[in-house]
C-alpha cells in the first residue's frame, strides 16, 4: 500500500491530438484517462476497474476476474457478456491497456508526484496476480451481488445462507452457514481495508454479505456495523446494504430504526414471485404476504428497498398466474422512486434442484422475448404513485 494521502482536488489534463482529445483526470475517487472511445479507469492503487477499447467493456473486480461486455441491442436489451477466467486471455487485456495507458501518459507529458500515476504507468502484471491470492485469502467468494452494488466495499460478517434450499439457487452451497465471531470478524475488516488501500475512496457503499444479514441478531449486527465504523469515517460511508429474505427475519420497526440510525440505506429482498404455487416450485417458504409486512416495517423505518422478482419461474404453465399475483404482491407493499424492482431471468442451472422440479413437472422455459414481455405485463400492472426504479438484474453480470 502506498504511504500517500487521498488526492483533495481534481486535477484535470486535456491534450488535442488531431481531432481527438486524451483527457486525463485525477480525482479524489480514481485516475481516469481517455482518448477517442477509449476509457481506463483504475483505483487510487492503479488497479484496472473499467477498460473500454475495441466497442468493448471490460469490468474488473477486486478478485481479478474480468467480465466482457458488448452491447448488442438496445431495445430489447441484449448484452454478449463473458466472464474470462482464462489468465493469459486477462493478460492480453491488462497489457493491451497499460500499453494505451503509458502512451497517453507519454503523448501528454502528464506528471503528477501521486504514485498512483507511476504505477499505472509501470503496469505491473505481476502484482496483480499476487493481489488475486491476496483477496482469496480474506474472502470466501463473492457469489452474487445486486447491480448497484458492484463498486461497494463488501465485508461478509456471515457466510452463507442460513436457509439454503431454493431449488434454483447455487450461490451458497458451497459453504455451511456461519457468523464471524466479533474479533474474527474485526480481523477480516482490517485485512480488506489493507488490501483496498487507497482503492478504498472508490467505494462509499458497505455491503454486508452474504445471504441474509438481517439473520443475525440485532445487538451483534449493531456490533458488526459498529467494527466497520471503527477501520472507516462514517462521513466516508454513503450507506449499509445488504440482502434478507422475509421468511426467517423478524425485527421491529425500533430495531430496524436502530439500523438505520447506523446508515442502513437499503435491503434487497429475493420474494421472486408472489404465487403461491410458484413459491412452492422454488422450494421457498411463504406465504409471499410475508414480504409485505418485512418492506412495511423496513419502509416505516426509513430503511429503502431492493425487491427481486423472479422472471420466468413456473414456465409457461404458470405465466399468467406469476405475472398476476406477482403484480398483487408489489402493490401491497409501499415501494416509492427510492425503492428498486430488479427483474431477473431466470438462469436454470445444470443438476439444480430446480431442473429436477421442472422436469417432473413438465414445465417448460420461458424464451427471451417471453421473458421480456413477462416483465412487461409485470411492469404495466404496477401502481405505484411515485413509481420506484425497475431494472434488470442478470446474475452472471456480478463482479467484485
Ligand atoms: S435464494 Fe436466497 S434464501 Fe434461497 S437459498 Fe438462495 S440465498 Fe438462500
Amino acid at each position: 500500500m502506498d504511504e500517500w494521502g487521498p488526492v483533495v482536488e481534481t486535477i484535470k489534463t486535456i491534450h488535442k491530438i488531431g481531432d481527438d482529445e486524451i483527457t486525463i483526470v485525477l480525482s479524489p475517487c480514481c485516475f481516469r484517462l481517455t482518448y477517442g472511445e477509449e476509457v481506463y479507469v483504475f483505483d487510487l492503487e492503479g488497479r484496472p476497474v473499467f477498460m473500454y477499447f475495441d466497442r468493448q467493456l471490460y469490468e474488473r473486480g477486486l478478485s481479478g476476474e474480468i467480465v466482457a461486455k458488448k452491447w448488442i441491442s438496445v431495445t430489447p436489451p441484449r448484452r454478449h457478456l463473458v466472464r474470462i477466467m482464462d489468465r493469459d486471455v486477462k493478460e492480453r487485456i491488462l497489457r493491451h491497456s497499460f500499453e494505451r495507458v503509458r502512451w497517453m501518459l507519454e503523448e501528454t507529458g502528464f506528471d503528477h508526484p501521486d504514485p498512483v500515476v507511476k504505477r499505472v504507468y509501470r503496469g505491473d502484471i505481476q502484482r496483480l496476480w499476487m493481489e488475486e491470492s491476496v483477496f482469496r485469502r480474506i474472502y470466501r467468494p463473492i457469489s452474487i451481488l445486486p447491480p448497484d452494488q458492484y463498486l461497494s466495499l463488501v465485508f461478509q460478517p456471515l457466510e452463507g445462507c442460513p436457509y439454503n434450499k431454493c431449488s434454483f439457487c447455487t450461490f451458497y452451497r458451497d459453504r455451511e452457514f456461519r457468523f464471524k465471531g466479533l474479533e474474527e470478524f474485526r480481523r477480516h475488516v482490517e485485512e480488506v481495508v489493507n488490501f483496498l488501500g487507497r482503492g478504498i475512496s472508490m467505494r462509499h457503499r458497505i455491503f454486508l454479505a452474504d445471504a441474509n444479514t438481517l439473520f443475525a441478531d440485532t445487538r451483534l449486527l449493531r456490533s458488526y456495523i459498529e467494527t466497520v465504523l471503527d477501520y472507516i469515517p462514517r462521513h466516508d460511508i454513503e450507506g449499509f446494504y445488504s440482502f434478507s429474505d422475509y421468511f426467517t427475519v423478524y425485527k421491529t420497526e425500533e430495531e430496524l430504526g436502530m439500523l438505520r440510525n447506523l446508515g442502513y440505506k437499503r435491503v434487497y429482498i429475493g420474494l421472486e414471485t408472489g404465487d403461491p404455487e410458484v413459491l412452492r416450485i422454488l422450494s421457498k417458504p411463504g406465504p409471499p404476504e410475508r414480504s409485505v409486512n418485512l418492506v412495511k416495517r423496513l419502509k416505516a423505518a426509513g430503511i429503502n428497498v431492493g425487491v427481486i422478482i423472479l422472471i420466468g419461474a413456473g414456465g409457461r404453465e404458470y405465466y399468467r398466474q406469476h405475472v398476476e399475483n406477482t403484480v398483487k404482491i408489489l402493490n401491497s407493499m409501499p415501494l416509492d422512486r427510492r425503492d428498486i424492482i430488479y427483474f431477473s431471468k431466470l438462469k436454470v442451472r445444470e443438476g439444480s434442484e430446480y431442473q429436477r422440479i421442472a422436469e417432473e413437472m413438465g414445465l417448460t422455459s420461458l424464451s427471451d422475448e417471453e421473458m421480456d414481455r413477462q416483465i412487461e405485463e409485470i411492469k404495466q400492472g404496477l401502481r405505484h404513485v411515485e413509481p420506484p426504479i425497475q431494472a434488470i438484474y442478470d446474475i452472471d453480470e456480478t463482479i467484485y
